[in-house]
Parts: structure tokens; C-alpha cells; sequence
């Protein structure tokens, strides 16, 4: 394994292919004792460039999905299956992901969150280790064991799945108002700007 310091890997080389991709690690990024982690598969090219996970157009789907459910990005721990950014935006390979997965548990451990919420195929089904049909699963919440320990993880569609298809948009603002619940987290005080009008 490479170097972790914390919650940041500050070397590694494990995966030759990612080594010459990326021009950075990406790190999880918010506090160290959130009590909702969110995980996705990898870096895209603006991750990359910026050293930062969900800051691309993923990233505003899910700020702004945020906000409507009453959650701060600032107050929620966000990170991926792997922390560099693979060539084309190719999936990760099993073996990358397997190289990686010291880092995320780690994460996992230190921050124990309350819910681990995984935004898309590739996440959901590294935890989980099982096929599964995400947009038909969105929004269920699943008890699985992490390098030992139950977790809480709930399924959740990925951001830009709602780029494509619309309807993924509800699909995507309940499962967060879930992870909201599970975490006790109340969004009624919202103060974005955001009306919320639906139970109206
Ligand atoms: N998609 C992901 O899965 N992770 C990111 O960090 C950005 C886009």
C-alpha cells in the first residue's frame, strides 16, 4: 500500500494505468466525523484537476440535490472507490478497486459515519459485492459488514444518471432525504432558498 496520512493518501502506485492518468490523488473531502459518507466510483477530468471528488457536473447535481433536502455539501463527507482518475473515464478494474479498498476502509473506519450512501453501479456493488440493478434498488437500505463492522449502506443512482434521464431526479432526491433521515439529520430548516412544496 501507499502512504495514508489520516484520511489522505499521499503516495501510492499501485495501479500503473492510474499512475500515468492521474495528475493528482483525489481524496475524500468534508469533515472527518460527518454522519453521512458518500461514495463514488472514481475521478473524472475536473476531480482530477482540482484534487477534489464531485466538482464537475456530477457535483452540481449533487449540490444542488443536496440543498432541496436540506443538507450543506460542507457538512457531508464525499469520496470514491478509487482516488485516481482512470484513462478515458473508463471504469475502474477489479484490481484497481481492490487496490484501493485499504484506503476507503480506512476512511470508513475513522469516520463511522451513520449511512455510507453510494452513488451509482460501481460503488454500490464494491460494498455490497453482489450484482445490482441500481435504479431499481435506489433508496433501499442495506446492512453490510466493512473490514468487520455493520454499516448501513443505502443504494443510491449517480448524479449524472439524472443528466440523462429526468426521471432519475426523484429517484435520486428521495434517496437522499433517506440518508437525511437515517442521519437525523433535519433538513426543515433549510435556509437555501429552496421552497420545498411537495407533502403540500
Ligand atoms: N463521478 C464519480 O463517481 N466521482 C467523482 O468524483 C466525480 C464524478
Amino acid at each position: 500500500m501507499g502512504e495514508m496520512e489520516d484520511l489522505c493518501v499521499t503516495e501510492c502506485e499501485r495501479c500503473p494505468a492510474l499512475v500515468d492518468s492521474r495528475s493528482q490523488i483525489v481524496n475524500g473531502t468534508g469533515p472527518e466525523d460527518a454522519d453521512i459518507l458518500f461514495v463514488g466510483e472514481g475521478p473524472g477530468a475536473q476531480e482530477d484537476s482540482q484534487g477534489e471528488p464531485f466538482v464537475g457536473r456530477s457535483g452540481s447535481v449533487l449540490d444542488g440535490q443536496l440543498r432541496i433536502v436540506g443538507l450543506d455539501r460542507d457538512t457531508v463527507r464525499i469520496t470514491n472507490c478509487v482516488r485516481c482518475r482512470p484513462p478515458e473515464n473508463r471504469d475502474p478494474t477489479a484490481d484497481e478497486l481492490e487496490n484501493c479498498r485499504g484506503y476507503l476502509e480506512q476512511e470508513i473506519e475513522l469516520l463511522d459515519p451513520d449511512v455510507i450512501v453510494t452513488l451509482g453501479k460501481v460503488p454500490t456493488e464494491h460494498l455490497l459485492d453482489r450484482d445490482v440493478a441500481v435504479t431499481k434498488e435506489a433508496g433501499s437500505v442495506e446492512d453490510v459488514r466493512i473490514n468487520g463492522t455493520p454499516r448501513r449502506l443505502l443504494i443510491c443512482v449517480h448524479p449524472a444518471a439524472t443528466l440523462y434521464d429526468r426521471s432519475q431526479e426523484e429517484t435520486f432526491e428521495s434517496a437522499l432525504e433517506r440518508a437525511a433521515e437515517l442521519a437525523g439529520v433535519d433538513g426543515s430548516d433549510n435556509t437555501s432558498g429552496q421552497t420545498r412544496l411537495d407533502g403540500f
